[in-house]
């Protein structure tokens, strides 16, 4: 059922999909007629149903996503997009894609990156930097003399020059921005050194210790001190709705200590399953059937590990805390969802730099 409605989600709401096979949502109606101040009233000759192209979604408002007390330093720039706010079409009417992902316009996403970096309060004037990202734990150091401000870490069309899952840098005016839909967004910031750090940690790139070793990294380059250190886990798929493989557990077992808190074992009762289990009925032998305890990871708790691991003091560890797949905001879904909308979702934004502003 919840993979169902956020397909719906994803075409463009619940609502059209319901009234699309003629089923009404939260508004009695009949073929006949319609249900107005509480009277039904007959339709007149010639008067079309209410229907989809009648209800047009009311867009929620943009927002960005912030880590509470981070606003006092002036001087830093951050924010987590959701999917509202933007002007893309194909996963659902405003929506705010900033990947540029083979299904959408390519204006569409340099608007929605553009009133992305304005809501961030750059006012344009910074320069958002993105790399091509592969699940690796590779960590980007972008220098003064990589040309970031002048364009040079991006192809004429906007693409990232760079690849890897993690940057860091300390120049001011370079926002730097990881896109996710489900993976973890995590930032990191030195606010005595002014130095900025967003890393893209999927389970692979969690896996291989890409926020622990980029901390490292940030310690060798910068002289950063793990008490100077800020950081926010941004909204990604929760344990909820992150099911994974019996083959993820134990690559975690092998490489953590503390594997077995970031696991649970969660018991489906299927509905359908439990009323008619005659239509469930395997010739599977007896130790091997398939009905057993989906695994859950935390990858939320995983990343806030490797962050204790280096160092950071808890209490200067945000973790937003909102599941990508199943936040709603007014019953709609809050973030892109790539497990969520069956791989086919827009990108949000993790962002973080020191502006040129101030
Ligand atoms: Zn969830």
């Amino acid at each position: 059922m919840k993979n169902w409605l956020e397909s719906a989600e994803a075409i463009g709401g619940v609502d059209e999909l319901l009234a699309s096979v003629g089923l009404g949502h939260g508004r009695r109606k009949t073929l006949a007629g319609t249900w107005k101040d509480g009277e039904r009233r007959k339709r007149e000759p010639g008067e079309k149903a209410r229907g989809v192209a009648a209800r047009r979604v009311v867009a929620t408002a943009a927002s960005v996503v912030r880590a509470p007390g981070w606003e006092k330093y002036g001087w830093l720039r951050h924010g987590f997009s959701t999917r509202f706010g933007g002007v893309s079409k194909i996963y659902g009417e405003g929506a705010l894609n900033l990947g540029w992902t083979k299904e959408d316009n390519v204006g569409k996403v340099a608007e929605n990156r553009r009133r992305f970096l304005q809501l961030l309060d750059t006012q344009n004037l910074d320069k958002l930097i993105t790399i091509s990202q592969f699940h690796s734990g590779l960590v980007r150091v972008i220098e003064a003399e990589d040309g970031a401000r002048e364009g040079r870490l991006e192809t004429a069309n906007g693409r990232a020059v760079l690849r890897g899952d993690g940057m860091m840098t300390d120049i001011p005016g370079v926002m730097l921005g990881v896109q996710v839909a489900d993976c973890v967004p995590v930032l990191v910031v030195d606010v005595r050194r002014r130095v900025v750090a967003a890393f893209h940690a999927g389970w692979r790139g969690t896996l291989a210790r890409i926020v622990e070793r980029g901390i490292g990294r940030m310690r060798l380059r910068y002289g950063s001190r793990p008490e100077d250190l800020l950081a926010v886990v941004g909204p990604a798929i929760g344990a909820c709705c992150y099911s994974v493989g019996e083959e993820v557990r134990f690559e975690f077992e092998s490489q953590f200590a503390y594997a077995p808190e970031l696991f649970s074992e969660v018991y489906d009762s299927d509905p359908v399953r439990n009323k008619y289990p005659l239509l469930f009925l395997t010739a599977r032998a007896p130790g091997h059937s398939n009905i057993g305890p989906q695994i859950h990871l935390d990858l939320w708790q995983a990343n806030r590990l490797q962050l204790l691991d280096a160092g950071l003091n808890a209490k200067r560890i945000t973790v937003i805390g909102e599941c990508s797949a199943c936040t709603r905001v007014d019953g709609r879904l809050k973030y892109f969802s790539h497990r969520g909308e069956s791989g086919f979702a827009g990108r949000m934004m993790g962002v973080v730099g020191v502006t040129s502003t101030e």
